[in-house]
């Protein structure tokens, strides 16, 4: 787990998040050599802004919890909980549009567990189905036939219910993500619903498409994101 740090202004709720940028310089390429760039010192800005005010350091006591947005979406509202040592709070993250960077917001409140949500890996498997697989078959499946399976993959993980599927590889990449695996009903259920779409030969291909990538994290298993609801306290920051 990775600690992060923040400074928070407590008379203007304004939060920073302390990085290892903010005593690097930054370099641009130019003209074949590097040019350090004119220090952009968020840290030096923020405590000018703020001098004079109560300033508080924080760091995070968990990992940053999604509430909206997919983990690779980068308008995602992350929360996460942080402590001054005595109390805990959580910090907001977003981007106010897409070319912003992230602002950072305190807010009273407790993270509460709110279930799993269940996705296919869609982007993965259109990479696998259209540009890896080795299909048997005189022509690789059409795009339109790629999307109906993918569709068709979508409405069977609709219908399981999440508690029932088995863990089965953790992500490396971001912790707040699980990979379950697809069982034999799953994947009895899949092929059954392709059945009424795709040719024999199809469905032979597709069954070996499916065998081929359920081990682990691969394609063909199913994104668990563990979800997070906010309990906002009523009192408010300021008067703290
Ligand atoms: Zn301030």
């Amino acid at each position: 787990m990775v600690e992060e740090r923040y400074i928070c202004c407590r008379n203007c709720n304004e939060v920073h998040h302390v990085t290892p940028f903010d005593k690097a310089p930054e370099y641009i390429w130019a003209e074949g050599e590097a040019r350090e760039l004119p220090r952009r010192d968020d840290w030096r800005d923020f405590m000018h802004r703020h001098a004079g005010h109560r300033l508080e350091s924080l760091r995070s006591v968990g990992e940053s919890c999604l509430v909206s947005g997919e983990a690779a979406d980068p308008m995602k509202v992350d929360y996460i909980e942080v402590t001054n040592g005595h109390d805990l709070f959580l910090i907001r993250s977003h981007r106010k549009n897409i070319a912003e960077p992230l602002s950072f917001e305190l807010v009273q409140g407790r993270l509460a567990p709110a279930g799993v949500s269940v996705e296919v890996q869609e982007n993965e498997l259109r990479k696998e189905l259209k540009h890896h697989f080795p299909w048997r078959m005189p022509e690789p499946l059409s795009d339109q036939k790629i999307e109906l399976f993918i569709g068709l993959f979508k409405e069977m993980v609709a219908s399981l219910r999440p508690d029932e599927i088995e863990i089965s590889s953790p992500s490396y990449t971001d912790t707040r993500t699980e990979y379950g695996s697809l069982e034999s009903a799953g994947k009895e259920a899949l092929v059954e619903r392709c059945k009424h779409h795709f040719s024999p030969l199809e469905i032979e291909e597709i069954r070996r498409f499916i065998e081929t990538h359920v081990e682990d994290d691969g394609v063909m298993s199913l994104r668990l994101a563990k979800l997070y609801m906010i309990e906002e306290s009523r009192e408010t920051l300021h008067s703290r």
